[in-house]
């Protein structure tokens, strides 16, 4: 289906959208809490998203916000305060976490956020020894009932426009930049919305294959396609490593026609990075013309 772009295109940034077709005339709840007064929520649940024998540990984090003002949309991210102090004796800062849920809270639990977290574990560069991330280790060891003080919401770029029904969506994630999708992807599906819908997950094993069952059950939906790269344990016919743009590359037969339809939107999100491969491979599919149209309608947040 041709439909108009209803987008201003007077003064796009580059590779992103133009911020003000989605800020105009529209009420984005921007910072309602923030680190001198936190919205206090209590966690309802928390389970591991990643199967047992997975090298990472992520985890689904359910938080109640029953009794607060907290409200947000799908594609913003809400702020943790991780409980205790730095090596300086002041407070953690706030991490900033993508909000997983729809707008109207997870399933089940109406007045609510979810958050993907990730627990980062790495070495210090200095000594060798093993230090824990402080501000995901923190959440992901939340346990039901505890309170989480929450800032935020934050972000009013990486959202859907309003009128998301004129438009076809490419969702490109690696990691947990799958949690905003989650959220957007409920929001088109509880607005039975029947334009195309792409999501590409890259994770570098089939075991950190977030939400999968659930967006499995999308599958339903004829515009829904799903498609995974498991850059650890698949690999390209050249022997290579099996990553996003690679995906994009081997779907081009239906990704092109897509990309030609001006309301078509791709959305960005995961590791930092990520969105080198992704032009690379758009260059290497759409003549320049189609790439310079495209790449204006990119919205990105990695981390
Ligand atoms: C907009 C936005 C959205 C985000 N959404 C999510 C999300 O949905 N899920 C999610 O899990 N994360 C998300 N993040 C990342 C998150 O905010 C934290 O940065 C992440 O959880 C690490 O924080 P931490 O407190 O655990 O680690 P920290 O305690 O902050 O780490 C301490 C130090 O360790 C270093 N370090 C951290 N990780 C490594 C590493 N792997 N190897 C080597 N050194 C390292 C850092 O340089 C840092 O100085 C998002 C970030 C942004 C900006």
């Amino acid at each position: 289906m041709k439909v108009k772009c209803q987008f201003s295109i007077l003064n796009y940034q580059l590779f992103f959208y133009d911020v003000r077709d989605f800020v105009m005339d529209r009420k984005i709840p921007l910072n309602i809490y923030k680190i001198s007064s936190p919205c206090v929520g209590t966690v309802l649940e928390n389970k591991k998203l990643t199967q047992p024998s997975s090298p990472n540990d992520t985890h689904h984090v359910v938080v109640g916000l029953e009794g607060s003002s907290y409200t947000y949309l799908e594609g913003q991210s809400a702020g943790v305060l991780p409980a205790g102090m730095d090596e300086k004796g002041k407070p953690h800062a706030v991490r900033l976490y993508s909000i997983a849920s729809h707008r109207s809270g997870e399933k089940g639990y109406p007045f609510s956020l979810s958050l993907c977290v990730k627990r980062v574990v790495y070495q210090n560069p200095q000594t060798g020894q093993e230090k824990r991330g402080v501000g995901s280790n923190y959440t992901c060891d939340l346990k039901t009932g505890d309170s989480v003080k929450l800032t935020g919401p934050v972000g009013n770029r990486f959202l859907l426009p309003e009128n998301f029904q004129e438009h076809h969506f490419i969702f490109l994630a690696t990691g947990t930049g799958i949690a905003p999708f989650r959220g957007m992807l409920a929001h088109l599906f509880q607005n039975h919305f029947k334009n195309e819908i792409w999501l590409i997950f890259g994770t570098p094993y089939k075991t950190d294959v977030l939400y999968e069952e659930e967006f499995g059950q999308y599958r339903s939906h004829p515009n829904f396609h799903f498609v995974t790269a498991i850059s650890r344990e698949e690999k390209n016919k050249d022997g290579s490593k099996v990553y996003v743009q690679h995906r994009i590359l081997e779907h081009q037969a239906k990704l092109i026609p897509l990309l030609r339809e001006t309301n078509t939107l791709l959305y960005i999100c995961g590791l930092k990075g990520m969105e080198k491969g992704i032009h690379e491979a758009m260059q290497v599919m759409c003549p320049q013309e189609l790439y310079e149209q495209v790449r204006k309608r990119i919205l990105i947040e990695v981390y």
